[in-house]
Protein backbone atom coordinates (compact mmCIF):
# COMPACT_ATOMS: atom_id res chain seq x y z
CA UNK A 1 0.00 0.00 0.00
CA UNK A 2 1.20 3.49 -0.43
CA UNK A 3 1.41 6.53 1.52
CA UNK A 4 -1.40 8.23 -0.86
CA UNK A 5 -3.58 5.31 -0.28
CA UNK A 6 -3.56 5.56 3.37
CA UNK A 7 -3.66 9.06 2.97
CA UNK A 8 -7.52 9.00 1.61
CA UNK A 9 -10.56 9.31 3.91
CA UNK A 10 -13.47 7.00 3.71
CA UNK A 11 -16.70 8.28 3.87
CA UNK A 12 -19.49 6.24 4.41
CA UNK A 13 -22.58 5.90 2.61
CA UNK A 14 -26.13 5.97 3.20
CA UNK A 15 -26.39 1.77 3.45
CA UNK A 16 -22.66 1.34 5.41
CA UNK A 17 -20.49 0.91 2.17
CA UNK A 18 -17.42 3.27 2.65
CA UNK A 19 -16.00 5.26 -0.81
CA UNK A 20 -12.74 6.77 -0.55
CA UNK A 21 -12.98 10.18 -1.05
CA UNK A 22 -10.67 10.50 -4.22
CA UNK A 23 -10.74 8.68 -7.51
CA UNK A 24 -9.80 8.12 -10.78
CA UNK A 25 -11.87 8.99 -13.13
CA UNK A 26 -11.32 7.50 -16.55
CA UNK A 27 -13.88 9.78 -19.01
CA UNK A 28 -12.24 10.28 -22.47
CA UNK A 29 -9.41 7.94 -21.99
CA UNK A 30 -9.55 6.35 -25.45
CA UNK A 31 -10.39 2.49 -24.65
CA UNK A 32 -6.73 0.99 -25.63
CA UNK A 33 -4.95 3.72 -23.44
CA UNK A 34 -7.30 3.04 -20.25
CA UNK A 35 -5.64 -0.23 -19.09
CA UNK A 36 -2.31 1.83 -18.78
CA UNK A 37 -3.69 4.64 -17.20
CA UNK A 38 -5.70 2.63 -14.58
CA UNK A 39 -2.12 0.96 -13.80
CA UNK A 40 -0.75 4.53 -13.58
CA UNK A 41 -3.47 5.31 -11.11
CA UNK A 42 -3.06 2.47 -8.73
CA UNK A 43 0.44 2.28 -8.50
CA UNK A 44 0.23 5.56 -6.99
CA UNK A 45 -2.08 4.63 -4.78
CA UNK A 46 -5.42 5.57 -6.31
CA UNK A 47 -8.42 3.42 -4.89
CA UNK A 48 -11.31 4.03 -6.67
CA UNK A 49 -11.85 4.29 -9.97
CA UNK A 50 -15.22 5.80 -11.76
CA UNK A 51 -16.11 4.82 -15.13
CA UNK A 52 -19.37 4.24 -17.42
CA UNK A 53 -21.02 2.33 -19.95
CA UNK A 54 -21.18 5.31 -22.09
CA UNK A 55 -16.99 5.84 -21.88
CA UNK A 56 -16.82 2.56 -23.99
CA UNK A 57 -13.23 1.99 -21.61
CA UNK A 58 -14.82 -0.62 -19.02
CA UNK A 59 -12.80 -3.57 -20.71
CA UNK A 60 -9.89 -1.34 -19.86
CA UNK A 61 -10.66 -0.30 -16.40
CA UNK A 62 -10.74 -4.52 -15.74
CA UNK A 63 -7.74 -5.45 -17.42
CA UNK A 64 -5.91 -2.45 -15.62
CA UNK A 65 -7.20 -4.19 -12.47
CA UNK A 66 -6.33 -7.21 -12.89
CA UNK A 67 -2.96 -5.91 -14.23
CA UNK A 68 -2.03 -3.96 -11.18
CA UNK A 69 -2.57 -7.61 -8.75
CA UNK A 70 -4.40 -5.80 -6.18
CA UNK A 71 -6.53 -7.68 -3.97
CA UNK A 72 -10.25 -7.05 -5.99
CA UNK A 73 -11.51 -5.75 -2.18
CA UNK A 74 -9.38 -3.21 -2.53
CA UNK A 75 -10.56 -0.98 -4.92
CA UNK A 76 -13.55 0.41 -5.24
CA UNK A 77 -15.13 0.34 -8.71
CA UNK A 78 -18.23 2.56 -9.70
CA UNK A 79 -20.09 2.41 -13.22
CA UNK A 80 -22.93 3.69 -15.03
CA UNK A 81 -25.61 2.73 -16.89
CA UNK A 82 -26.04 4.20 -20.27
CA UNK A 83 -28.81 6.38 -21.45
CA UNK A 84 -30.48 4.49 -23.90
CA UNK A 85 -30.98 1.39 -21.45
CA UNK A 86 -32.93 2.97 -19.13
CA UNK A 87 -35.97 0.85 -18.03
CA UNK A 88 -36.61 -1.95 -15.03
CA UNK A 89 -35.59 -4.64 -17.62
CA UNK A 90 -32.78 -3.03 -19.48
CA UNK A 91 -31.40 -1.48 -16.43
CA UNK A 92 -30.84 -5.24 -15.14
CA UNK A 93 -29.33 -6.55 -18.03
CA UNK A 94 -26.93 -3.60 -18.79
CA UNK A 95 -25.44 -4.37 -15.21
CA UNK A 96 -24.43 -7.62 -16.83
CA UNK A 97 -22.94 -6.37 -19.75
CA UNK A 98 -20.37 -4.04 -17.58
CA UNK A 99 -19.62 -7.02 -15.22
CA UNK A 100 -18.96 -8.83 -18.32
CA UNK A 101 -16.64 -6.36 -19.73
CA UNK A 102 -14.98 -5.27 -16.61
CA UNK A 103 -14.61 -8.90 -15.68
CA UNK A 104 -15.99 -8.15 -12.04
CA UNK A 105 -18.41 -10.49 -10.32
CA UNK A 106 -19.51 -7.18 -8.53
CA UNK A 107 -19.08 -3.46 -8.97
CA UNK A 108 -19.15 -1.09 -5.62
CA UNK A 109 -21.57 1.63 -7.11
CA UNK A 110 -24.49 1.47 -10.12
CA UNK A 111 -26.01 4.73 -10.72
CA UNK A 112 -28.53 6.02 -13.22
CA UNK A 113 -25.89 7.77 -15.54
CA UNK A 114 -28.71 10.79 -16.36
CA UNK A 115 -32.13 11.45 -15.41
CA UNK A 116 -33.46 12.35 -18.51
CA UNK A 117 -36.99 13.48 -17.49
CA UNK A 118 -38.04 13.63 -21.26
CA UNK A 119 -38.09 9.53 -21.33
CA UNK A 120 -40.35 9.08 -17.92
CA UNK A 121 -38.53 5.97 -16.93
CA UNK A 122 -36.13 6.63 -14.28
CA UNK A 123 -37.95 5.45 -11.38
CA UNK A 124 -38.90 2.35 -12.97
CA UNK A 125 -35.08 1.90 -13.96
CA UNK A 126 -34.33 2.81 -10.10
CA UNK A 127 -36.57 -0.78 -8.92
CA UNK A 128 -34.26 -2.60 -11.15
CA UNK A 129 -31.53 -0.98 -9.28
CA UNK A 130 -33.09 -2.02 -6.14
CA UNK A 131 -33.03 -5.49 -7.43
CA UNK A 132 -29.93 -5.50 -8.32
CA UNK A 133 -28.09 -4.42 -5.15
CA UNK A 134 -30.61 -7.17 -3.28
CA UNK A 135 -28.88 -9.78 -5.80
CA UNK A 136 -25.55 -8.20 -4.61
CA UNK A 137 -24.58 -7.33 -7.84
CA UNK A 138 -23.64 -4.00 -6.76
CA UNK A 139 -22.93 -2.78 -3.13
CA UNK A 140 -24.47 0.24 -3.82
CA UNK A 141 -26.99 2.24 -5.80
CA UNK A 142 -26.61 6.06 -6.87
CA UNK A 143 -27.68 8.37 -9.08
CA UNK A 144 -25.85 10.81 -11.33
CA UNK A 145 -27.09 14.66 -12.94
CA UNK A 146 -30.32 14.18 -10.53
CA UNK A 147 -31.84 17.68 -9.80
CA UNK A 148 -33.81 18.30 -6.54
CA UNK A 149 -37.06 17.36 -8.35
CA UNK A 150 -35.76 14.28 -9.46
CA UNK A 151 -34.85 12.99 -6.44
CA UNK A 152 -37.67 14.12 -4.82
CA UNK A 153 -39.65 11.98 -7.00
CA UNK A 154 -37.49 8.80 -6.24
CA UNK A 155 -38.23 9.42 -2.46
CA UNK A 156 -41.75 9.77 -2.98
CA UNK A 157 -41.91 6.62 -5.46
CA UNK A 158 -39.58 4.40 -4.05
CA UNK A 159 -37.93 2.98 -0.66
CA UNK A 160 -34.49 3.41 -1.47
CA UNK A 161 -32.54 6.59 -1.21
CA UNK A 162 -29.32 7.11 -3.26
CA UNK A 163 -26.36 6.74 -1.69
CA UNK A 164 -24.93 9.03 -3.79
CA UNK A 165 -25.85 11.61 -6.35
CA UNK A 166 -22.60 12.68 -8.92
CA UNK A 167 -23.33 15.74 -10.14
CA UNK A 168 -21.12 18.56 -12.23
CA UNK A 169 -19.08 20.50 -9.44
CA UNK A 170 -16.46 22.60 -9.37
CA UNK A 171 -15.26 26.18 -8.44
CA UNK A 172 -16.96 27.58 -11.30
CA UNK A 173 -20.69 26.07 -10.30
CA UNK A 174 -20.93 25.37 -6.60
CA UNK A 175 -24.00 23.49 -6.75
CA UNK A 176 -24.99 25.23 -2.86
CA UNK A 177 -28.36 24.02 -3.33
CA UNK A 178 -28.41 20.47 -3.91
CA UNK A 179 -25.36 20.11 -2.28
CA UNK A 180 -27.45 21.20 1.06
CA UNK A 181 -30.77 18.76 -0.21
CA UNK A 182 -27.95 16.54 -0.39
CA UNK A 183 -26.45 16.84 3.19
CA UNK A 184 -30.04 16.79 4.16
CA UNK A 185 -31.01 13.39 2.96
CA UNK A 186 -28.15 11.89 3.44
CA UNK A 187 -26.83 11.32 -0.02
CA UNK A 188 -23.22 12.12 -0.39
CA UNK A 189 -22.12 14.65 -3.56
CA UNK A 190 -19.48 13.32 -5.91
CA UNK A 191 -18.40 16.12 -8.45
CA UNK A 192 -17.30 15.31 -11.69
CA UNK A 193 -14.93 17.98 -13.99
CA UNK A 194 -13.84 18.58 -10.68
CA UNK A 195 -11.04 20.76 -12.51
CA UNK A 196 -13.78 22.30 -14.58
CA UNK A 197 -11.85 20.48 -17.63
CA UNK A 198 -9.23 22.57 -16.66
CA UNK A 199 -11.00 25.67 -16.88
CA UNK A 200 -10.75 27.22 -13.82
CA UNK A 201 -7.01 27.01 -13.20
CA UNK A 202 -5.69 30.10 -14.77
CA UNK A 203 -7.77 32.16 -11.64
CA UNK A 204 -6.08 34.28 -9.47
CA UNK A 205 -7.27 33.42 -6.84
CA UNK A 206 -6.67 30.02 -7.26
CA UNK A 207 -2.71 30.29 -8.66
CA UNK A 208 -2.21 32.78 -5.63
CA UNK A 209 -3.28 29.87 -3.44
CA UNK A 210 -0.69 27.90 -5.43
CA UNK A 211 2.12 29.90 -4.27
CA UNK A 212 1.63 30.49 -0.89
CA UNK A 213 1.25 26.32 -0.69
CA UNK A 214 3.71 25.59 -3.14
CA UNK A 215 1.37 23.30 -4.85
CA UNK A 216 -0.63 23.84 -8.35
CA UNK A 217 -3.82 25.24 -9.16
CA UNK A 218 -5.20 21.62 -9.84
CA UNK A 219 -4.25 20.73 -6.57
CA UNK A 220 -5.55 23.53 -4.86
CA UNK A 221 -9.28 23.16 -6.13
CA UNK A 222 -8.89 19.20 -5.55
CA UNK A 223 -8.00 19.84 -1.70
CA UNK A 224 -11.29 22.28 -1.84
CA UNK A 225 -13.22 19.39 -2.93
CA UNK A 226 -12.40 16.92 -0.29
CA UNK A 227 -12.30 19.82 2.67
CA UNK A 228 -16.10 20.84 1.52
CA UNK A 229 -16.54 17.03 1.75
CA UNK A 230 -16.90 16.32 -1.79
CA UNK A 231 -15.92 12.58 -3.17
CA UNK A 232 -13.52 13.79 -6.44
CA UNK A 233 -12.22 11.28 -9.00
CA UNK A 234 -9.99 14.02 -11.63
CA UNK A 235 -8.83 12.41 -14.75
CA UNK A 236 -5.77 12.90 -16.88
CA UNK A 237 -4.06 10.77 -19.62
CA UNK A 238 -1.06 11.85 -18.48
CA UNK A 239 1.32 9.95 -15.66
CA UNK A 240 2.79 13.13 -14.06
CA UNK A 241 -0.52 14.62 -13.46
CA UNK A 242 -2.26 11.52 -12.27
CA UNK A 243 0.70 11.07 -9.30
CA UNK A 244 -0.21 15.35 -8.99
CA UNK A 245 -3.31 15.26 -8.71
CA UNK A 246 -3.80 12.60 -5.43
CA UNK A 247 -0.84 14.67 -3.79
CA UNK A 248 -3.08 17.14 -1.98
CA UNK A 249 -2.57 15.49 1.62
CA UNK A 250 0.20 17.51 3.08
CA UNK A 251 -1.33 20.95 3.44
CA UNK A 252 -4.94 22.45 4.70
CA UNK A 253 -6.85 25.65 2.95
CA UNK A 254 -7.81 28.01 5.84
CA UNK A 255 -11.65 28.82 5.77
CA UNK A 256 -11.03 32.07 4.18
CA UNK A 257 -9.28 30.31 1.38
CA UNK A 258 -12.24 28.07 0.90
CA UNK A 259 -14.32 31.54 1.23
CA UNK A 260 -12.21 32.61 -1.61
CA UNK A 261 -12.90 30.05 -4.13
CA UNK A 262 -16.43 30.13 -2.80
CA UNK A 263 -16.68 33.59 -4.74
CA UNK A 264 -15.39 31.91 -7.53
CA UNK A 265 -18.83 30.36 -8.31
CA UNK A 266 -20.34 31.88 -11.37
CA UNK A 267 -23.05 29.31 -12.00
CA UNK A 268 -21.13 28.16 -14.87
CA UNK A 269 -22.09 24.67 -16.22
CA UNK A 270 -18.92 23.17 -18.57
CA UNK A 271 -21.36 19.68 -19.40
CA UNK A 272 -24.91 19.35 -19.96
CA UNK A 273 -27.54 21.01 -18.15
CA UNK A 274 -29.88 17.72 -16.68
CA UNK A 275 -33.19 19.41 -16.94
CA UNK A 276 -32.94 19.31 -20.83
CA UNK A 277 -29.99 16.67 -22.16
CA UNK A 278 -31.87 13.95 -24.02
CA UNK A 279 -29.28 11.42 -24.37
P1 LIG B 1 -11.69 17.02 -14.93
O1 LIG B 1 -12.24 18.23 -14.27
O2 LIG B 1 -11.18 15.90 -14.12
O3 LIG B 1 -10.55 17.54 -15.93
C1 LIG B 1 -9.88 16.70 -16.82
C2 LIG B 1 -9.04 17.59 -17.73
O4 LIG B 1 -8.13 18.35 -16.95
C3 LIG B 1 -8.22 16.82 -18.74
O5 LIG B 1 -8.16 17.62 -19.91
C4 LIG B 1 -6.84 16.73 -18.10
O6 LIG B 1 -5.83 16.69 -19.08
C5 LIG B 1 -6.80 18.03 -17.31
N1 LIG B 1 -6.02 17.88 -16.07
C6 LIG B 1 -6.09 16.86 -15.17
N2 LIG B 1 -5.23 17.06 -14.16
C7 LIG B 1 -4.62 18.23 -14.40
C8 LIG B 1 -3.63 18.97 -13.72
N3 LIG B 1 -3.12 18.52 -12.59
N4 LIG B 1 -3.23 20.16 -14.26
C9 LIG B 1 -3.76 20.61 -15.41
N5 LIG B 1 -4.70 19.96 -16.10
C10 LIG B 1 -5.12 18.78 -15.60
O7 LIG B 1 -12.81 16.56 -15.99
P2 LIG B 1 -13.62 15.24 -16.35
O8 LIG B 1 -14.74 15.74 -17.18
O9 LIG B 1 -12.77 14.19 -16.92
O10 LIG B 1 -14.22 14.74 -14.96
C11 LIG B 1 -13.60 13.79 -14.12
C12 LIG B 1 -14.40 12.52 -14.06
O11 LIG B 1 -15.76 12.81 -13.69
C13 LIG B 1 -14.56 11.81 -15.41
O12 LIG B 1 -13.39 11.15 -15.82
C14 LIG B 1 -15.71 10.92 -15.11
O13 LIG B 1 -15.29 9.80 -14.35
C15 LIG B 1 -16.62 11.85 -14.29
N6 LIG B 1 -17.62 12.53 -15.13
C16 LIG B 1 -18.94 12.18 -14.96
C17 LIG B 1 -19.94 12.76 -15.69
C18 LIG B 1 -21.34 12.38 -15.45
O14 LIG B 1 -22.22 12.77 -16.23
N7 LIG B 1 -21.64 11.62 -14.42
C19 LIG B 1 -19.64 13.78 -16.73
C20 LIG B 1 -18.24 14.11 -16.83
C21 LIG B 1 -17.29 13.51 -16.04
P3 LIG B 1 -4.97 15.38 -19.48
O15 LIG B 1 -5.86 14.19 -19.41
O16 LIG B 1 -4.52 15.72 -20.87
O17 LIG B 1 -3.83 15.29 -18.51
Amino acid sequence: MTAQTQNVPEIELNNGVAIPQFGFGVFQIPPEDTAEAVRTALEAGYRHLDTAQLYDNEQGVGQGIRQSGLPREEIFVTTKLANDAQGHDNAITALEGSLQRLGLEQVDLYLIHWPLPHQDKYVRTWQGFEELLHAGKTRAIGVSNFQIAHLERLAEESGTVPAVNQIELHPALQQAELREYHRAHGIVTEAWSPLAQGEVLEEQVLTELAGKFGKTAAQVVLRWHLQIGNVVFPKSKTPDRIRENIDVFDFELSDEDIDAIGRLDAGHRTGFDPDTFRG
